[in-house]
């Protein structure tokens, strides 16, 4: 029943009935937790065979020794296997080392204290240095804005993507806006792939913001479908090409949750220009990247096709985890307007909003039966989820048998939440 349509007398008696499941669910003292995007121990075991793969074989393909120092763009090879996930050339792209991440945090300090375009277009001499940040979204994304004292801007993320009305008419009106953050596939927390419509007018923007503007595409599940009929995404640098803005776009990969997700492989794909003006910055940090990585993950991977084969492994493996969350939430909280959630087809993640104003609560009660969740807050810019609503659930690491128990320990949690917010509502 919508708890709207229950009486007060009815939501009394469920409240007693919740308390009692809440307690029970207490007294089983469980540790589970359900916080963390990362890949679970039988995923990371796909790509095990990395290790030896080049059975004393350190030649790249044009005959680089990879153990050795030098190859600051990354190996030939890796560049076009990865250049093809993104829909960039090997000459547009750049594989460093293990976190994308890096790439990113140094794209931003580069733009921020030496300047894309010469040291007179470093962002750091304005005084106000601002980024759009579809909400809700990556907390590290916006922790790398925190840190470099980037005031946030929250624009609402779409079902198509972020709201590109708003996003067009901030950036026609405030020059201090330098950049927007996106994860156009399968985003996280939500899920939401970008529209073809939208990847077309992203690809627009720094044209129509100037050339301070940068977007941060970060495709971190570029290839991490769960279903065979998930969405594609529009590949932005053809539309970059159509608009030549290929300067103002950085795209960025990884293998983080392909491979190994501590020891897996980067990369960015931007123009030419950019690449060699960044590769002039990372000269002075590094001689070269892990070429001998590199050189494991293309053997071990091959190319896209066996990039697309790699992945359906993984799929097998956290579909059943995604099946078993959104099973239980639709049966226990389906018609309640207890919550809404995404369906995701790919990705790490299901994005659930409590009723307004219950995010912490249910986080809170989840914690004290022991079920650990991603704080309240953290998928927004200063961990300010102001309608207090927004909570990320990550299946993939833990087994089977411990999403199921947490997802059962979370829905009682809202349940109990709704039930006393709807009841004070009553009581008035
Ligand atoms: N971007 C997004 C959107 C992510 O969710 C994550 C991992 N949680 C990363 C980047 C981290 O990528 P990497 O391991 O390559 O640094």
């Amino acid at each position: 029943m919508h708890i709207e349509q229950a009486s007060e007398s009815e939501l009394k008696t469920r409240l007693e009935e919740l308390y009692a499941s809440y307690d029970q669910l207490a007294e089983r003292k469980l540790a589970l937790d359900l916080t963390r995007g990362k890949p679970g121990v039988e995923q990371v075991s796909l790509s095990d065979s990395l290790d030896g793969v080049l059975a004393g074989d350190y030649r790249a393909a044009d005959g680089t020794d990879v153990r050795n120092y030098g190859g600051l763009d990354g190996l030939a090879e890796a560049r076009a296997l990865f250049g093809a996930l993104i829909g960039t050339t090997p000459e547009e792209t750049l594989v460093g080392g293990n976190s994308s991440l890096t790439l990113m945090y140094q794209v931003v300090d580069f733009a921020m204290n030496e300047g894309l375009r010469g040291e007179d277009t470093a962002w750091a001499l304005n005084d106000s240095i601002k980024f759009l940040c579809p909400v809700p979204g990556y907390d590290r994304h916006f922790s790398i804005c925190e840190y470099m004292h980037i005031e946030m801007i929250p624009v609402p993320l779409l079902e198509s993507g972020p709201d590109m009305d708003e996003v067009e008419k901030l950036v026609k009106a405030d020059p201090s806006i330098k950049g927007i953050w996106c994860v156009p596939r399968f985003s996280n927390p939500t899920g939401t792939v970008y529209s073809d419509d939208t990847v077309e007018r992203i690809a627009r923007l720094p044209q129509i913001a100037g050339d301070h503007f940068i977007v941060m595409w970060d495709n971190a599940y570029a290839v991490h479908t769960l279903y065979d009929d998930a969405p594609a995404l529009a590949p932005i640098s053809e539309y970059c090409r159509k608009y030549d803005t290929m300067d103002g776009v950085f795209q960025f990969g990884s293998t983080s949750k392909i491979t190994f997700a501590g020891a897996g492989v980067s990369f960015i794909g931007s123009s030419e220009r950019n690449l060699s003006t960044l590769k002039a910055h990372l000269a002075f940090q590094t001689i070269g990247p892990d070429k001998v990585n590199q050189l494991r993950h293309v053997r071990f991977l091959k190319d896209s096709a066996g990039v697309t084969e790699h992945m359906e492994k993984h799929a097998a493996l956290i579909r059943p985890r995604f099946e078993a969350v959104l099973d239980t939430l639709d049966r226990e909280l389906g018609g309640t307007g207890m919550g809404e959630w995404t369906a995701p087809r790919g990705g790490y993640f299901v994005s659930f909003d409590t009723r307004p104003g219950l995010a912490q609560e249910v986080v809170d009660l989840a914690g004290n039966i022991g079920v650990k969740l991603t704080p309240a807050g953290a998928t927004f810019p200063y961990g300010k989820d102001e309608a207090d609503r927004n909570i990320r659930l990550a299946p993939t690491f833990p087994s089977a048998a411990d999403v199921q128990a947490s997802v059962d320990a979370f829905v009682v949690c809202v349940k109990l939440a709704s039930v006393k917010q709807r009841l004070a509502e009553l009581e008035g």
